[in-house]
Parts: structure tokens; sequence; C-alpha cells
């Protein structure tokens, strides 16, 4: 048996996974009654607890310890976490070249397991992150293949398919699992998974305000005062706005056309002046995500009022589509400048 590729992280019992209830109480309902799906589609956005979920639901179900919860600690759970159970194996796309899952690969690995397995435990689970990118809809062999299988399902044999874009694969293939959605987390379960990782409080409010729901994005606009530095330099556009000249504009417009994160410098902007529109009618701080900058914010809310800060995140909202589709960032930015003066 091939080893598992073990591409996820710590210790997770079900019970462990915040901020996901529908989706973790419909896992456990399902190991009490052993009516466990033959496969699972776990949908939603990256970075939200859709991989741990799919160990977990294979550890609850083979822990000999504490069935249908797991215990962490056997050693069942124990292999099962380092990646070394013939019942528990991940599956992830390739990281290099095509990106998706070789057919050989699926015909020398994966569908063995799935034809032979479970091996040692009472059930098996083959587990796919990032499905959609493993077998993309416009690379049907392996997805066909795949699909073969699931039509024919085993006894005990359990498909996990992870996917942020479950409408890049197959319809024949979604319409052969039970759908389990997984929603973006709240600030309260981002604030404890920076905790866990050891991020300085000072770096949480920008890097959650910029996570869009999600950990690993959290992690990321943490990392280094990523989220901070945004912010910086985000304020230095409002200033400009305030107070520049179309000429003083138009420079940093220059500037800005260079920098690597001007999406996430553009997205910062964005979640500012909404703040500063939510402020002007009346939000606290509490409903703030800049808290922190408050006073800047309500600052603001004064001087241009809602209308015109509503109008500022429309016109941020329309040069993010202009960069989607690969607009010259200069005159993009030009104009959008200009335009975002207008209403000041
Ligand atoms: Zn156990």
């Amino acid at each position: 048996v091939p080893a598992a590729r073990p591409c996820y992280p710590q210790t997770v019992l079900l019970s462990d996974i915040r901020g996901q209830n529908p989706a973790i109480a419909a896992l456990e309902r399902a190991l009490a009654t052993d009516r466990t799906a033959h496969a699972y589609l776990f949908d939603g956005p990256s970075g939200v607890g859709k991989q741990r979920a799919a160990v977990a639901l294979g550890l609850a179900a083979l822990c000999p310890e504490k069935p249908g919860k797991g215990c962490g600690r056997c050693a069942v759970c124990m292999r099962i976490l380092a990646g070394n159970h013939p019942d528990v194996r991940v599956f992830c796309p390739r990281d290099e070249g095509a990106r998706n899952l070789q057919v050989e690969t699926l015909r020398s690995d994966i569908l063995p397991v799935a034809q032979f397995a479970p091996f040692e435990g009472r059930q098996a689970f083959l587990i796919f992150p990032d499905a959609d990118i493993s077998f993309p809809e416009q690379h049907p062999e392996a997805a066909n293949a795949l699909l073969k299988t699931l039509e024919e399902p085993r006894p005990r044999v359990h498909f996990i398919l992870l996917s942020a874009r479950p409408d890049r694969l197959l319809v024949t293939i979604r319409s052969r699992c039970q759908r389990v959605r997984f929603g973006r987390l709240p600030p309260l379960v981002l604030e404890h998974v920076l905790e866990n990782a050891g991020v300085a409080q000072a770096e949480w409010e920008t890097a959650i305000a910029l996570s869009d729901g999600r950990a690993d994005r959290a992690l990321a606009m943490a990392e280094g005062g990523t989220g901070k530095h945004l912010l910086e330099r985000a304020l230095v556009i409002d200033a400009a706005l305030e107070r520049g000249s179309p000429g003083r504009l138009i420079g940093l417009s220059e500037e800005l056309a260079k920098a690597q994160d001007l999406p996430l410098i553009v997205e910062m902007l964005t979640i500012f002046y909404r703040d500063v529109a939510a402020s002007a009618l009346g939000v606290a701080r509490r409903g703030l995500l800049l808290a922190s900058e408050q006073e800047r914010v309500s600052e603001q809310a004064r001087k241009i009022g809602a209308a015109r800060a509503s109008a500022r995140v429309r016109e941020l909202g329309q040069l993010g589509e202009l960069f989607a589709k690969n607009a010259n960032p200069q005159i993009t930015l030009d104009h959008l400048l200009l335009a975002l003066r207008r209403v000041s």
C-alpha cells in the first residue's frame, strides 16, 4: 500500500472543529446512526476546516477507544493523524505540472485501495483535497475513472471530495455525492486560530478583516505584519484623496501600479471605507472591522458621510473587476483615484 501523503496538520477530533456546527452535527448524526454516506462533497472556501473534518470523520469511525467520536491518542488515531493508516488516506493534487491527478496515479494508487479497502478498520475513507483540481471537468479521463468508482460503491469504502469550486466538477460526480456545506469562520473562531498559532494580538484585527472568514488567509495576513502594512498603505491613499491635487494623485498611482500587493491594498481600502460608511450610519466601535482605527474612521465618517463612503466602496469594487480582466494597472489606477476624488 503506498504511503498516504500527510498534508493535514495536527490532532483533530470532530468536536475540536469550531464554527461549522451544522456540518459537524450532520457528520456526527451519520456516525451515530451508522449511515455514513458512500461519497461526500465537502463544499466551502479553503481554510475553513473541510480537510480537518474529513480526517476527523475517519478517525471517529475507526477509533476503537471512543467509537463514533475518536480519542486522538490510541494507536489507531495516532497512525491516522500521522498519515500512516491504510484506511484513511489523503490524495492531494500534484503540486507541479498539470495539477490534476494523473490517470496512472488513479489506476496504480487510488483505484486498488478503493477496491480492496478496508484493510484494517471497519471502514475506509479516501479523501481528496481540491477535488476540482484533481478531477477537473476539462480533463475528463481522471474524472471519468473516479466516476466509475463512485457508480459502483463498495460497502464500507467512503469517498470524501473537498472543494472550494464544486461547479468545476463533473455534474455526474457531484450528483453521486452527499453535499455537506462549510461556511466562513466567525471572528471569534479566527481569533482562536491566530492565538493557537502564536500570532501577537496586535496583528489579529487587520488579519481577520482581510481573512474573508478563512483561517489560512488570516494566518497569511498576520505573517510578518502583512495586514498592518496593508492598512498603512491604504491609509496613505485615503490621506492623499483628502489633500492631494490631481497631480499628486497621479504620482501616487504610478507608485501603486508597481506594488505587488496592489489588490490587497485595494481590498484593505475597501474595508476602511465600509467601516467609514458603517460609522456614519451610527454603528458602534465593536461593529467595525478596524475598531482600533475608530478615531480616524469616525473623523472620515463626519467628513464624507455614508453615501460618499459607499460610493468609494463601489468604485474600488469596479477596480477589482478591471484587474481581473487584466486591464492596464496604471491607467486603471489613474481613473480610479480621480473618480474617488470626485466622490469626496
Ligand atoms: Zn483513538
